[in-house]
């Protein structure tokens, strides 16, 4: 059979992901593109859903294993399989709106708020379709970054850090998935979104099922490949941000309720809409607080995304311990502290410097050399978690790294990390060292011994065991393994879409 035009694909080659900290051999990479990338059709969708699924047969007869990946922004090796397949799902981006034709018939909402989107559409470029002024709409929350995929976000559920929003999957109203024999449409039973016509477009069969719904929303690139997402946008907003340094007892319950009467942030007559505090593990006396809170987007605002040319400070910790690798490689382990108090300086918004949420979010070239693990953490637990924290890094004092708290909703996807009500997102995030590695290490173990509640980061550096997910998951991993087998019914295709370390994990049974 003659190569196919529009899939590219080398032999043997080592995978590296965005940052450079994993390196994996592969036996086979495959790129797949939309046949003409700049007239997004449906039969275009369709063709391309069938690519795939040759792809995935290929990889079935061969008994290789099968991963997907999207920009390779995870910094856990999670999308890939040392000697497997690997899909990259990058390059198909095209997005879609809705008619109001396409709807279920009991679907209270408007087509104008839904938008669908292939799955290797950057966040960037959804807010870039989104937030214009003649759509005026908007996502309800997004990573600190914009350049993951929209399948690559969901395949790990990243969070956000709206705090009255849950992880990036809560915004979505049904999902495309594509297994060798299967194109599914998946919806909630108990929230009919499109119809069956509308998946028909799109070569899907309709199922409406809240379990499935739940799994595919995160699926670890388990359950097949996903093609297309839903999602469910809100109307456009700029973001009003501050950053404050604030002594720690004094925001410390806001820190632990959400509740912000005293804390000391810029305005406590209304609620934030984001709210993360950057702790320096070698001085808990200040927290640097960064406070968003939304205003009203006039009509004609037009986004001018060359205005910001990276992530506001504070925004991007990741980027912020980059910026130090780069600019003093010298002294590395010493800098931390005072690159902190001159990136997280005092400052705050005027009305002209509002942004929407695609100019505050913006994008993070790769540095070699960052390590960053994010724990979930019901929020009561926060100031305890951080008190474990801050006794084990007395015993790494050299570890470049700061301690950051995100917040967010629980989240709707049965393997969803922010699962507690609501979570906080603790992230250790410094430089790649041995002293890094060996202090996220001993806090998952000191939470261990100390019975704290927490879940991990899928897409960051992890030390999860199959203990620890029964752990922080519980009933759920029974819930994910039944629901699995009911969308992967071939005992053959589910292990071609695993990986040891989900095997190891117990999410492949
Ligand atoms: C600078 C930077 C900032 C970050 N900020 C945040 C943040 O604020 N919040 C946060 O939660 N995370 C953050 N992360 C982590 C990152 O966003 C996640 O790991 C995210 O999952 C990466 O998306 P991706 O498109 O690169 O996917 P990849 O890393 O390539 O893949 C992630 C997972 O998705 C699966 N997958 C990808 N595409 C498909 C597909 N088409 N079908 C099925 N499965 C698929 C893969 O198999 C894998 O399991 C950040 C990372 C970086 C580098």
């Amino acid at each position: 059979m003659p190569a196919d035009p529009f899939v590219s694909e080398q032999d043997n080659v080592t995978w590296i992901n965005h940052h450079e900290n994993v390196q994996v051999p592969i036996t086979k990479r495959l790129t797949v593109q939309n046949e003409a990338p700049s007239q997004p059709t449906m039969a275009g969708m369709r063709a391309t859903a069938a690519r795939i699924q040759h792809i995935i047969s290929r990889a079935l007869a061969a008994g290789v294993r099968l991963r997907a990946c999207g920009s390779r922004w995870s910094f856990s090796d999670i999308p890939v399989v040392q000697q497997g397949w690997i899909l990259e799902t990058s390059q198909i981006d095209w997005r879609f709106n809705v008619s109001f034709n396409d709807l279920d018939a009991s679907y209270a909402g408007t087509a104008e708020e839904l938008f669908l989107v292939q799955t290797g559409a950057k966040i960037s470029r959804i807010n870039e379709s989104l937030e214009t002024p003649q759509r005026k709409r908007a996502l309800r929350t997004s990573g600190a970054s914009n350049g993951q995929t929209i399948g690559g976000s969901l395949g790990t559920g990243i969070h956000g850090s709206a705090i009255d929003v849950g992880g990036i999957e809560s915004q979505v109203a049904g999902v495309q998935l594509l297994t060798a024999t299967q194109n599914l449409w998946i919806e909630r039973a108990s929230a009919p979104t499109l119809n069956a016509a509308f998946a028909a477009k799109l070569g899907a069969t309709l199922v409406r099922d809240d379990a499935q719904f739940e799994a595919a929303i995160v699926s670890l690139g388990a359950l097949g490949i996903v093609h297309s997402v839903l999602l469910k946008t809100t109307g456009r907003y700029l973001l009003n941000s501050s950053l404050s340094h604030i002594p720690f007892g004094q925001i410390a319950t806001a820190m632990n309720t959400l509740n912000f009467a005293g804390s000391g942030i810029p305005d406590t007559t209304r609620r934030p809409y984001f709210f993360q505090t950057i702790i320096d593990p070698r001085r808990f006396d200040i927290v640097y607080t960064t406070v968003r809170y939304k205003e009203v987007c006039p009509p004609n605002y037009v986004p001018d995304y060359n205005q910001v040319s990276g992530s506001e400070p504070g925004t991007d910790v990741p980027r912020m311990v980059a910026t130090a690798i780069q600019t003093i490689p010298g002294v590395r382990d010493l800098i931390v502290s005072t690159l902190m108090s001159i990136e997280l300086r005092v400052r705050a918004d005027t009305p002209a410097d509002f942004t929407t949420p695609g100019m505050q979010y913006t994008f993070t070239s790769a540095r070699e050399g960052i390590a960053s693990c994010g724990f979930a953490v019901p929020i009561a637990q926060v100031t305890r978690a951080l008190d474990i924290a801050r006794i084990a890094f007395a015993s790494h004092k050299s570890a470049p790294v700061v301690f950051t708290c995100r917040y967010v909703q629980k989240s709707p996807g049965i393997l969803s990390f922010t699962r507690f009500d609501p979570t906080c997102v603790f992230d250790i995030d410094g430089v790649d060292t041995d002293a890094t590695h060996k202090l996220i290490k001993l806090v998952a173990q000191r939470f261990d011994e100390a019975g704290m509640p927490y879940a991990m980061h899928w897409g960051k550096t992890n030390h999860l065991t199959k203990a620890r997910v029964r752990a922080a998951f519980g009933g759920a991993v029974d819930r994910w393994n039944a629901t699995r087998q009911l969308i992967l019914t071939d005992a053959a295709e589910r292990d071609m879409f695993s990986s040891p370390f989900l095997d190891g994990l117990g999410l492949n049974a």
